[in-house]
């Protein structure tokens, strides 16, 4: 059944924000969203309040399009992916301060969580700068979401205690300055962001470092869309994998990848058997 998509927009969205008394999108304010990492249904309902009220919608590469159909403004691709024209950080938020400025209800709508590996600092930084009212609304970063979706959980007691977000991609395009050996020992699980490019050098270091060669990783490509696309290797034969893989893509180090054999839930849905006990571990104890 096709929905209305004004009729959501101007009642039940209404309706939402009012039985959740969210807080009503002032003129002259920024809203910093995310939109979670692809499958629109993972935006928050307060993501989804500012996209039904914003007057004006300056939304990155990532951002699922559909969301956008809520929309009650005018949508800018503010992007860095499409095209050469990429707009640049400085005037994406001196586009934010002026429209603020102008009295419009500002939403910048960026893919995954705001705050991660995003610039939504830098821009909030800029707004506080120019003295504009902001609010942060969180999303379900592709770290998260994207591993839940490819059934692996990213933390799991019986296999990471900790779990450490990296970017494959430093602030001058390469590798990013970080004690990668004390990356390698500080945590059972490494969640790698933008590594396509550097995966090669970084699975050598981790192994120089200490990390086995055939310990289990993986890459989840389109990670929440229909083609989401999930490759289980090792961290030796990652960068082979990796050049296998297209964008965007989030990298998974760890044992906690052993557990999409019994997690892999989209999987189940097109009739894979899964394996209650992916680690092997035969545990009675909690069986009680
Ligand atoms: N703020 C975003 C991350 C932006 S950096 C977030 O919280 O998710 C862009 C990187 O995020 C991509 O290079 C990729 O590593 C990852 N990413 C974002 N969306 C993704 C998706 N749907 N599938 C896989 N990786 C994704």
């Amino acid at each position: 059944m096709a929905a209305d998509p004004t009729l959501l927009n101007s009642q039940a969205l209404g309706r939402l924000a009012e039985a959740l008394e969210l807080p009503a999108f002032e003129r002259g304010w920024v809203w910093l969203a995310g939109a979670g990492p692809g499958d629109p249904g993972l935006i928050t309902a307060l993501g989804l309040h500012a996209i039904a009220s914003a007057d004006v919608i300056l939304y990155d590469a990532l951002v699922n399009e559909k969301l956008l159909g809520l929309a009650r403004g005018e949508c800018i691709y503010a992007g860095k992916r499409k095209g050469q024209a990429s707009a640049k950080q400085s005037d994406i938020s001196r586009g934010l301060v002026s429209m603020a400025r102008k009295g419009a209800r500002v939403l910048r709508l960026k893919g995954g969580d705001p705050f991660v590996f995003g610039r939504g600092g830098e821009e909030a930084l800029a707004l506080a700068r120019a003295r504009i009212p902001f609010r942060i609304v969180p999303g379900v970063t592709a770290g998260i979401g994207g591993l839940a979706y490819a059934g692996i959980p990213v933390t799991h007691r019986d296999t990471n205690h900790a779990v450490t977000f990296i970017t494959g991609h430093g602030a001058g395009g390469g590798l990013p300055a970080l004690d990668w050996a004390a990356v390698a020992k500080g945590s059972p699980t490494l969640v790698l962001y933008m590594a396509l490019a550097h995966i090669e050098e970084i699975a050598a270091k981790l192994i120089e470092a200490g990390r086995a060669a055939d310990e289990p990783a993986a890459i989840v490509s389109d990670a929440t869309f229909a083609k989401q696309h999930v490759r289980v290797t090792t961290l030796g034969e990652l960068p082979r994998a990796a050049r296998e893989s297209g964008a965007p893509a989030i990298f998974v180090i760890g044992e906690n990848v052993r557990l999409r054999e019994g997690l892999d839930w989209i999987g189940a849905m097109s009739g894979r058997l899964l394996d209650p006990d992916p680690l092997k571990r035969e545990r009675f104890s909690d069986a009680s």
